[in-house]
């Protein structure tokens, strides 16, 4: 068997080898049962008893408030697109956006069958090297929501503040930060993310909502969509995709042993220092984005002469530094270092950019 790499893969990302360990060491037998927990009911006894201890050690991770319900959903980030206007309209006619990329412009295009998406700042202008500040969202105060994605995946450009959106309530697109770093969940109204990048395999969505913004879901909302139906049924309306869940349980299991969020995000703050600084310190690579906007968990960059990409990749790859290319949208190069990607991982891959770039381009 080929050795494990490192994956520095956007999404489905790195789980975290120990976790993949256990789960195959109890593949075939889960808790003495004599079957593995994705052949069982998501109603027997011990599968809800699993799920509802997964469920308190996020709440734990997070420290998320009592008046919050934590749904664990299907359909990706994607679906939530649209099942937040279907959810959070109520007698409202429009939300307001803060386009800083590709994602919280697919937020904004989904909202166009159901109601008007009102941007209120975008950092287009910019490139998407900056985001918008405080002062310059210009916040409607009938707005249903305030929609925003604190960590643009595939431009790597980060929020580094949380923007204050008076009695509107605020919603955010976590798919790729949540986890990475404390925060403060009661500044939120919803809090949503697909798993696959920093929570567990592809299948799972979670979807954390203050629970004053149930019950106003339009009537014809699909029921497996309707966060109140969901959070009522302990979000076993039908079948959820249990095996996602399960390895979820796990991963939290995990992030607690490794002293949790708070010793992630230091972990995360030097993953990420070692790398920018390689970047910045190198006449190959550059990263543009404004420091205080610079992603921790996906960092771009591209290479002074783009002819040399393919070689980058080629022979990173045959170091075991898997999946660098950046998003087809933007080109260059990106290296998604989210929990999961030990510090070792950084290390080896600022070691080769060196080697390369003083082989290449000395
Ligand atoms: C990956 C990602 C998505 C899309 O997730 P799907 O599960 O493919 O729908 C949306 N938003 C952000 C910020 C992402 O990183």
């Amino acid at each position: 068997m080929s050795k494990r790499q490192f994956n520095f893969c956007a999404g489905p990302a790195a789980l975290p080898t120990a976790v993949l360990e256990l789960a195959q060491a109890e593949l075939l037998d889960w808790q003495g049962r004599g079957v593995s927990v994705m052949e069982m009911s998501h109603r027997h006894p011990a599968y809800m008893a699993m799920v509802a201890d997964a469920e308190a050690k996020l709440r734990q991770l997070m420290d998320i408030p009592a008046n919050y319900k934590v749904l664990f959903l299907q359909g990706g980030a994607t679906a939530q697109f649209a099942l937040l206007p279907l959810n959070l309209l109520g007698q409202k006619t429009s939300a307001d956006y803060i386009d800083t990329g590709i994602w919280s412009a697919k937020a904004i295009d989904a909202m166009a069958p159901f109601a008007e998406a009102k941007v209120v700042a975008s950092s287009q202008s910019k490139n998407h090297l900056q985001v918008p500040s405080q002062t310059q969202l210009e916040l409607n105060a009938d707005a249903a929501f305030v929609h925003y994605c604190p960590n643009e995946t595939i431009g790597g450009l980060a929020f580094d503040y949380v923007p204050k959106t008076g009695s509107v309530p605020l919603v955010a697109d976590m798919s790729s930060t949540i986890l990475s770093e404390p925060i403060d969940v009661s500044q939120f109204g919803v809090i949503y993310a697909g798993a696959q990048k920093n929570i567990g395999p592809a299948g799972l969505t979670l979807v954390i909502v203050r629970e004053d913004l149930l019950g106003q879901a339009r009537d014809d909302t699909p029921r497996p969509f309707n966060y109140a139906l969901q959070a009522d049924n302990d979000s076993m309306l039908n079948t959820p995709p249990t095996y996602s869940w399960y390895l979820a349980g796990l991963v939290f299991d995990w992030l607690l042993a490794q002293g949790g969020v708070s010793a992630m995000a230091q972990l995360n703050q030097a993953k990420a220092q070692t790398l920018y600084q390689a970047i910045d310190s190198s006449r190959l690579y550059s990263n543009n984005i404004a420091v205080a906007n610079r992603s921790k968990m996906n960092v771009t960059f591209s290479l002074a002469d783009a002819a040399l990409n393919a070689q980058f990749l080629s022979e990173s790859e045959a170091c075991g530094l898997l999946n660098l290319k950046g998003h087809r949208s933007v080109g260059g190069m990106r290296a998604s270092i989210y929990n999961a990607v030990p510090l070792e991982a950084i290390t080896a891959l600022v070691a080769f950019m060196q080697d390369f770039e003083q082989r290449h381009w000395a």
